[in-house]
C-alpha cells in the first residue's frame, strides 16, 4: 500500500478539501469543498447541501462512499434490500425533493445530475428512489408539481398523522 492520505492528496490544492472523513479512502470524484457546501436552510429542514459549481445534466456530481451498515438512520442510503451506507458527511445533507436534481446509482455509488445544476442550487435526491423505509417520515414542501406532500419510504405506509387524505 502506498496510497496518499486525503491530506497529502490535497495539500497542493487548498480549495479542494475532501468532504469525506479521512477514514474514507480518497477516490477521484469524491465531493470536496470546492464543489459543495453545507448551509443552514433557515427552516425546519435544518441544513442542506448547495452546489458551488455548475453541473450539466447527466454529469457526475459526486462519487459517494460511506460505511456499510445493516440499519437505517437519517445518515444512510439504502444500497440493497438489507444493506445501507452510512454517510454523515455528504449524503446526510442531501435534502429530499420529489423532483430532485441528483440521482444516486446504488450499484456504482455515483450521484449524477438529472438536470442542469447552477451554483447556489441545493442538491437534492428523491428519498423514495432508494429507501424502503426512512427513520422519520415528514411533510414535504419541496414545491415540485408532483410533490408527494408527505415523505415516507417506498415499502411503508404513511404514518397515521401524516397520510395524504
Ligand atoms: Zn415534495
Amino acid at each position: 500500500m502506498n496510497e496518499l492520505s486525503n491530506e497529502e492528496t490535497h495539500a497542493a490544492n487548498e480549495k479542494a478539501t475532501p468532504i469525506y472523513d479521512s477514514l474514507i479512502p480518497w477516490e477521484e470524484g469524491h465531493p470536496t469543498t470546492e464543489h459543495f457546501e453545507v448551509v443552514e436552510t433557515g427552516d425546519e429542514r435544518g441544513r442542506g447541501m448547495k452546489s458551488k459549481t455548475a453541473f450539466q445534466k447527466g454529469a457526475l456530481a459526486a462519487r459517494l462512499s460511506g460505511v456499510i451498515t445493516s440499519h437505517v438512520t437519517i445518515n444512510t442510503i439504502q444500497i440493497s434490500p438489507t444493506l445501507h451506507f452510512h454517510d454523515p458527511w455528504f449524503c446526510r445533507f442531501l435534502l429530499h425533493s420529489c423532483d430532485p436534481n441528483l440521482a444516486i446509482d446504488v450499484t456504482t455509488l455515483e450521484a449524477r445530475a438529472t438536470r442542469d445544476i447552477q451554483p447556489g442550487d441545493y442538491v437534492t435526491i428523491d428519498y423514495r428512489a432508494t429507501e424502503d423505509k426512512i427513520e422519520f417520515q415528514f411533510p414535504c414542501n419541496c414545491g415540485a408539481e408532483n410533490c408527494c406532500g408527505w415523505m415516507h419510504g417506498r415499502l411503508e405506509k404513511p404514518s397515521k398523522d401524516g397520510a395524504n387524505e
